[in-house]
């Protein structure tokens, strides 16, 4: 569970982790569908709280093994999806303001703050969007992929395409023909 409540967190923080089944998870099933990607494993978070002044800062860190369509030669390859992010948990925003002395309204985003309204905090919903936000959408299987022929749609990985040959030798042969003009 990654729940807790806002007062356990003492001086010395509090660790948690958890591992999420991520079939259960609707946002990230909808993000498999969408990308054509599964999740292998379960989630693995591993996360550390503490206080900093009026804040809880979260430093935290997930783990979890997917299958994605390589999006040069489109073959399915599995990749460990692994990332780290911190939070700034507050019970109530600081008041901004500018270089007048006059109140800028500023939403917890555009802080980079996260303004929780319970004192019992579940972060599986903030960790869930790290997880969107650090998702591939572009990924390779590997760095020198070279992709499929755009014309014959070859997997240039795995073999030479007809049709790049074919157009050597035409070319080859439209030289030979050639006639210098004189
Ligand atoms: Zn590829
Ligand atoms: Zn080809």
């Amino acid at each position: 569970m990654l729940t807790f409540d806002w007062d356990d967190i003492k001086q010395n923080g509090l660790s948690l982790n958890s591992r999420v089944d991520l079939t259960a998870v609707p946002e990230l099933q909808a993000l498999a569908e969408g990308e054509e990607c599964e999740f292998l494993a379960p989630l693995e978070v591993d996360l550390r709280i503490f206080p900093a002044g009026d804040l809880l800062e979260v430093v935290g860190s997930f783990t979890t093994e997917i299958v994605v369509n390589c999006s040069r030669c489109l073959c399915r390859f599995s990749s460990e999806l692994v990332e780290g992010f911190e939070l700034s948990l507050v019970k109530e925003l600081p008041q901004v303001t500018d270089e007048d002395g006059s109140e800028v309204e500023l939403s917890a985003d555009e802080m980079g703050l996260v303004l929780v309204e319970t004192d019992n905090i579940d972060l599986l919903p903030y960790v869930i969007e790290q997880v969107i936000m650090a998702f591939p959408y572009r990924v390779l299987c590997r760095e020198d992929c070279r992709g499929v022929c755009a014309s014959c749609g070859v997997d240039l990985n795995q073999q030479r395409c007809q049709c790049r040959s074919e157009n050597v030798l035409n070319k080859y042969a439209a030289l030979k023909d050639f006639k210098i003009p004189k």
